[in-house]
């Protein structure tokens, strides 16, 4: 077993994610694959995971803000970022002068970025998103001309993309609203062209929407989850084997930990803050390095497993900021430093980011993003 000389860590699988990379290629072609890294590659580490997927061929990079993609650049990513969240109008200048592309929606940046044009001389690689139905960033279709006018009047902004984002894809097998969005969006587009604007890319695909719905490829697609193994939600993998699509992904991440303690305690103790676990006979407690600051929910006190000595040990009484205490009654010869896998394989058993998040009342997006940045990332 690999020694990482970290109390707690998690493990990207290079071969995973190059697993996951082809079949994403394999379902949209020459097309760009613009990767979702945001939020620190959903928990994954921005960096390593940036670094594993441009080796394994996606041709872009998407991150939330500014300081992702200079922290992507720092790490010598060399493919194109893309930032899709929000940007100060302060920091406009550095992502121009950076030369990031990125999304806007509002006339304040546009004002804002005919001075950075100017001072610069450089153009601003936008991509202009549009409100189709989400209701969060997008301009709206009668702001279109308003808008229109920017681009018009400025010849260093250049109209690199036009987006939009679907709102009801991977939470219903219903895709009528979906549809709706997507036919909102090509009549925008349409709208842009008798503006005279012709975006180079046109994008809306998430993963759902790249595993179901190949119209929607259009000319760049914007996986996320999909490049972690993971799938969007249970509903797209029903409706993905409704249209018998043979999709097989691999999850890229695990994430361990070691045994810090052992110890026997005896019938009727009780274990952790508020004494909400009592043992119902002599036991054998494991304690482990982890707790809610590392990105392991309190929401999973009395509820969560992991893996011990390839047996699943379940935690009893309340997650700690730093620490957890699982049961190891039924695993004999747990021993301090055993390797603990919370979510991946040991043995031939195996917990998954969907189980933990099903315990925790969220999703599998979160549960990974969760883990604590600091946590180190090892390729393996
Ligand atoms: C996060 C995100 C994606 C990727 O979504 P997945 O469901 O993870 O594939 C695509 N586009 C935008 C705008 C996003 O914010």
């Amino acid at each position: 077993m690999k020694q990482t000389g970290f109390r707690s860590w998690v493990e990207l699988s290079r071969e995973n994610a190059e697993h996951n990379v082809k079949v994403l290629r394999s379902l949209v072609g020459d097309r760009i694959i613009c990767s979702a890294v945001k939020a620190n590659a959903y928990g994954h580490g921005l960096a390593e995971m940036g670094r594993l997927l441009v080796e394994g061929g996606v041709d872009w990079l998407a991150v939330d803000c500014l300081e992702e993609a200079l922290l992507l650049r720092e790490n010598d990513v060399k493919v194109p970022i893309y930032i899709m969240g929000y940007t100060r109008l302060d920091d406009l200048e550095t992502v121009v002068d950076q030369g990031f592309n990125f999304v806007v929606y509002n006339p304040e940046t546009f004002e804002r970025l005919n001075a950075v044009t100017q001072k610069l001389g450089k153009p601003a690689l936008t991509h202009l998103k549009l409100e189709t139905g989400t209701n969060r960033q997008g301009v709206m279709e009668g702001d279109l001309e308003e808008i229109a006018r920017f681009y018009k009047e400025n010849e260093r902004l250049e109209l690199i993309g036009a987006a939009t984002h679907f709102a009801n894809i991977e939470d219903t097998t219903n895709h009528e609203y979906a549809q709706q969005q997507f036919a909102q969006f090509e009549k925008m587009l349409g709208m842009l062209a008798d503006f005279g604007l012709k975006p180079k890319y046109r994008h809306c695909a998430n993963s759902a929407a790249v595993i179901l719905f190949p119209h929607t490829h259009l000319d760049f697609v914007r996986p996320g989850i999909a490049n972690y193994g993971m799938w969007p939600s249970r509903e797209t993998f029903v409706t993905a084997q409704e249209q018998k699509r043979d999709i097989e992904l691999k999850p890229v991440l695990e994430w361990k930990t070691r045994v810090a303690e052992v110890k026997h305690i005896p019938k009727g103790s009780t274990i952790s803050y508020g004494r909400t676990f009592e043992t119902k006979r002599d036991s054998v407690i494991a304690v482990l390095p982890i707790g809610y600051s590392n990105g392991f929910p309190r929401s999973l006190s009395n509820q969560a497993h992991v893996l011990i000595g390839g047996e699943m040990a379940p935690v009893a009484g309340r997650v700690m900021m730093n620490m957890v205490v699982v049961d190891v009654t039924d695993i004999p010869g747990v021993q301090v430093e055993d390797e603990v896998v919370i979510i991946g394989k040991q043995g031939n058993k195996r917990i998954t980011a969907e189980d933990v998040a099903a315990l925790e009342g969220t999703i599998n997006y979160e549960t990974t993003t969760m883990i604590n940045p600091a946590t180190a990332r090892l390729v393996v």
